[in-house]
């Protein structure tokens, strides 16, 4: 921009960054689930996942986008089954970082069957123009609500009809069980939905895998749950990682089903991933399908994950960690 005077230049590029994200490593097929590792300013990485909706059928293009997106790098939190909270806790994302991760995807993934007609992507389906990912969900690396306010102030503008133009119902935000800040989420003008990452139904089985549990256990968690069910309506989904010999046994869906009906929620079963240098296990995959069952007697709506990108790697935090230890940044 030689035409603007040199000193508003070197002001500018103090203040103004034109690019955060740089791709350091990308797996997976155009037409499956599609892993990115970035590296940010300070060469800290994160992850974000793509996940077609409906796996591209005779080259046809899929018709839903799914973006999975990190808030931190790193995690506070220490779930013991997750890779993400390894290595501890480094820092929260600013908001352009957390919004960048959908605009860098959205560059990196446009062919041309996705014609850019100016500032807009043309569906080669509904020949409409319209964002190439059209659904959000907050699940990557990181506790979203322990980044409260860089995550509101993104979300907002991914929102905004000035911005991504991405509905509020279209965004989904995971968490491990942060009560106040579900509080205040519940008071928040926009819908998000809100998906908690219960992975148990008692407090002796939540405090054994997330140490969050102690600080906010079930029933101020679910308490919680109540003022957000109560101000937003049926926005909640429990996550529920099935681990082999943790939470799997059909006792487990007793509780389970009676917190699922106090809170109309939905249930997704995920099986486990399992995570280098861990010791957890996925339950056979009969395992799995009676628990599901089980909670359908009880008449509670779940569905049983056949998980995507199980082979590279998908689950959160897990890319990053393996491209930290040949980095040599952490010890193997
Ligand atoms: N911190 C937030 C969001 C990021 S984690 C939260 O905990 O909800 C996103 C989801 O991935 C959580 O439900 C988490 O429990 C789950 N997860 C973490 N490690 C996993 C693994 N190895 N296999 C399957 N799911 C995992
Ligand atoms: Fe953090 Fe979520 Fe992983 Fe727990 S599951 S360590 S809260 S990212």
């Amino acid at each position: 921009m030689s035409n603007l005077p040199k000193p508003l230049r070197s002001r500018l590029a103090e203040a103004f960054s034109l690019q955060t994200l740089e791709l350091v490593r990308k797996q997976g097929a155009a037409d499956t689930t599609q892993k990115f590792l970035w590296r940010l300013r300070d060469h800290s990485l994160i992850e974000s996942v793509l996940i077609p909706a409906n796996p591209a059928l005779f080259g046809e293009a899929s018709d839903r986008h799914t973006l999975c997106i990190s808030t931190q790098v790193g995690c506070a939190y220490g779930c013991r089954f997750c890779a993400s909270g390894l290595d501890g806790w480094k820092r929260n994302l600013t908001p352009d970082e957390i919004i960048e991760q959908v605009l860098a995807v959205e560059r990196n993934v446009i062919s041309d069957k996705w014609r850019v007609t100016g500032k807009e992507i043309m569906s080669p389906v509904t020949r409409h123009p319209s964002r190439f990912v059209d659904n959000i969900v907050v699940m990557g690396m990181g506790e979203p609500l322990a980044n409260y306010d860089h995550l509101l102030k993104a979300l907002k503008i991914l929102n905004a009809p000035w911005g991504g133009g991405i509905g509020a119902r279209k965004i989904t935000i995971s968490t491990s069980g942060l009560a106040p800040q579900i509080r205040r989420l519940a008071t928040e003008p926009l819908q998000f939905r809100l998906a908690i990452s219960l992975h148990g139904a008692t407090d002796e089985v939540r405090n054994r895998i997330m140490p969050v549990n102690r600080k906010y256990p079930l029933k101020e968690l679910v308490a919680a749950c109540e003022d957000y069910q109560g101000a937003k309506g049926r926005m909640i989904t429990f996550e529920y990682i099935l681990i082999a010999g943790v939470n799997d046994s059909i006792e487990q869906t007793k509780p389970l089903a009676a917190l699922a009906r106090r809170l109309f929620a939905k249930v997704n079963l995920i099986p486990y991933n399992q995570v280098e240098g861990l010791k957890w296990d996925r339950p056979d995959e009969k395992v799995c399908e009676a628990f599901l069952r089980a909670l359908e007697k009880q008449k509670v709506a779940a569905t049983l994950r056949r998980e995507k990108g199980r082979d590279i790697d998908a689950a959160c935090g897990q890319l990053r960690l393996k491209t930290e230890k040949e980095l040599g940044r952490i010890p193997t």
